[in-house]
Parts: structure tokens; C-alpha cells; sequence
């Protein structure tokens, strides 16, 4: 009987815990796979530790992660991941805001033929602003990644074990899990649903935790914000040589622009032409130590160079450990 592995990362969520077992018990029901509900307490600092405890002693497929400290909501999902064994490894929040009969529905997809099945938020509640936020951040992710970035797609999904084996294999230390998840390939599936809102409790993700989690999304997948340096430097310098090209014409033919002449200001023309050589030239100078910045950047993250879906024509059956492959570690 296949295992299917839920990993659940939980921040002070004392009050939500109880009816997220509840509903996730009855659903598990359903269900044909056997099961390991994998909770990452991620430094909590109420009960939620105690209710954990409480639920392992009458459920025994309940497994406990406790961190020793708040390490964050990527981290724990990391460390979830990680632990989990199951064939199939689904990652949820345990707020109900990701609602355990979506899961069913995600796993029956995985069970006929999918590798990976990632939930999109078609709506979600809670405030204006933080809504067009994260719709514009998702939009703006897509644009700047040098891969394929599904839309509002968050960290809700079910996974293979051979996407879990990648993300494993996956060496860095900031982990934007949606975007390795996405990087790692195979085949892929969207699930839409209507995001609601907190059972109960409130968010344990503070705003600079999210902006946090948004920066490491676009700098984790993208090198165009170091480029723009490049790209900028360049458009500067040929500027300033196109006005010290416009001012040294000013100064050899004398014309009056808006009733001025070269020589009204004794001195202008060479400050000017220092100053936009200068500042070109600094620019220039930053856009090519960003592009070895970005080298080294792209080096230092040791990901797999290729992950292999399958193979033919050789001697092993099926390629294992191998089907991560073309790096250094
Ligand atoms: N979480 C966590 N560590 C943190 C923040 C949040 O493990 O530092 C967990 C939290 O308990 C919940 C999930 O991550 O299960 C999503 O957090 P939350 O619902 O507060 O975020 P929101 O849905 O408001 O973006
Ligand atoms: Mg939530």
C-alpha cells in the first residue's frame, strides 16, 4: 500500500490545531493510502506543542518536528519535506485555509499519473491591498524568472517521491519551496480553488516575514535585478557621451540655447562632462562586478545542473541516484 506523507508547518496554532485534526482525520478516511501526518512546530511559544503531544497519543500517525526556534514557514516545510517518507508528500497550512478536501482531490490526481499538483488561489479573502500585492508579486515573479512560474500558486500541493528526491537534493540555504517545486519539473498539474479565510487565530505571517519571503522568491530565480544594473550603466554611458559629443558642438560653434552661450559660465562645460563621464563610467563599472556578482551568485547555490525523468538504452534498468545530476557536491 502506497504511503502518502502530509506535512503540516505550524507558528502558535494552539486554537486552529483541534479542528484542523478533526477535518483532516475524517478525510484521511476516505482515503485508500496509508498515512504519516508530519507536523513542523516551528518554534511555537503557546500550547501548540502540548496539543501535538495530546494528538500523537491517540493517533499514532502523527509525527512531531520541534524546532528549537522560530526558523520560518519555508524552513519548516523544508524540514517537513525532508523527513517525510511517503510515496506522495503533500504540504498544507494549518489554518484550513488550505482545505484538507482539496487535498483528496489533489492526491486522486497525483494517483493518476501526476508528478506534482499545485493548488492556484482563483480568489482569496482578506485585505484589498495585501490581495493586490500578492497578485502583482506573482505577476512580477513570472516576468523576472528565468524559468516557468505558475500564478498564485502557493506552497499548497502534493508531490511524487521523485520531486521530493529533487527538492532534497537541493542544497540552498534560502528556500523559496513553490519556486524549487516548480524548478524541479516533471509532469505538473494546476488545481484551482477558492481560497477562504483563517479558520481561527491570526496570521503568523507578519509583513516583514512576507516581504522577506518575496525577495527570496525573485532573487532566488532571478538575476535580472543585477542585470538592470548592467543594462542601466550602459544606457548612462552612452548618454554622457552622446551630451559631451552635444557640448563640445555647443562650445566650438557658439549657439545660443534659451538665450545662453558656452561662454556664460566659465568652467561649465568641463565640470558637466566630468561629472556624466564620471558617473557612466561608475555605473558601467557596477553593471560589470554585478555580472560576476551574478556568476558567482547563480555558482554558489549548487543546484543540480539536470534532473532526468527517465532514460533508454542503457545498462541499469531505471537511473536512481544518479537522476539528479551535474553538480559538484
Ligand atoms: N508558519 C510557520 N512559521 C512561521 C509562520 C507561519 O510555520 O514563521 C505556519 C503557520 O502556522 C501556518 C502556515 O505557516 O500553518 C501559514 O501561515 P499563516 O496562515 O499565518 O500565513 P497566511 O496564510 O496568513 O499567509
Ligand atoms: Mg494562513
Amino acid at each position: 500500500m502506497k504511503l502518502l506523507s502530509i506535512v503540516v508547518p505550524v507558528f502558535n496554532e494552539q486554537e486552529v490545531l483541534p479542528a484542523f485534526y478533526a477535518e483532516m482525520a475524517a478525510m484521511l478516511r476516505e482515503l485508500p493510502e496509508r498515512v504519516e501526518l508530519i507536523f513542523v512546530n516551528d518554534g511555537s511559544r503557546d500550547r501548540t506543542p502540548e496539543v501535538l503531544k495530546e494528538l500523537r497519543r491517540t493517533d499514532e500517525r502523527v509525527k512531531i518536528v520541534n524546532f528549537s526556534r522560530n526558523f520560518g514557514h519555508q524552513t519548516a516545510v523544508s524540514a517537513g519535506i525532508h523527513h517525510a517518507r511517503g510515496d506522495c508528500v503533500g504540504v498544507m497550512d494549518a489554518d484550513l485555509q488550505d482545505p484538507p478536501a482539496h487535498l483528496a482531490a489533489m492526491v486522486a490526481k497525483w494517483r493518476a499519473g501526476a508528478d506534482v499538483v499545485y493548488a492556484v488561489r482563483r480568489t482569496r479573502q482578506g485585505a484589498l491591498w495585501k490581495r493586490a500585492c500578492y497578485r502583482l508579486f506573482y505577476r512580477i515573479l513570472r516576468s523576472l524568472a528565468a524559468m516557468e512560474m505558475p500564478l498564485d500558486a502557493g506552497d499548497f500541493c502534493v508531490m511524487d517521491r521523485r520531486v521530493v528526491e529533487v527538492l532534497r537534493a537541493m542544497p540552498e540555504q534560502s528556500r523559496f519551496v513553490r519556486g524549487l517545486r516548480s524548478w524541479a519539473g516533471f509532469r505538473q498539474e494546476a488545481l484551482e480553488y477558492d481560497r477562504p479565510d483563517r479558520a481561527s487565530g491570526e496570521t503568523k505571517y507578519s509583513l516583514s516575514k512576507l516581504v522577506r519571503l518575496a525577495s527570496d522568491g525573485i532573487l532566488g530565480f532571478s538575476v535580472v535585478p543585477l542585470r538592470a544594473i548592467s543594462v542601466a550603466g550602459i544606457a548612462v554611458a552612452s548618454l554622457s557621451f552622446a551630451m559631451i559629443g552635444f557640448y563640445l558642438l555647443w562650445h566650438f560653434f557658439g549657439f545660443r540655447i534659451l538665450g545662453h552661450a558656452p561662454q556664460d559660465v566659465v568652467g561649465f562645460l568641463t565640470l558637466v562632462c566630468l561629472i556624466l563621464f564620471l558617473g557612466g563610467m561608475q555605473l558601467l563599472a557596477l553593471g560589470i562586478i554585478g555580472e560576476y556578482l551574478g556568476q558567482v551568485f547563480l555558482e554558489s547555490k549548487r543546484r543540480p545542473l539536470w534532473v532526468i525523468a527517465s532514460t533508454a538504452g542503457f545498462d541499469e534498468p531505471e537511473p536512481n541516484r544518479d537522476d539528479c545530476g551535474g553538480t559538484t557536491r
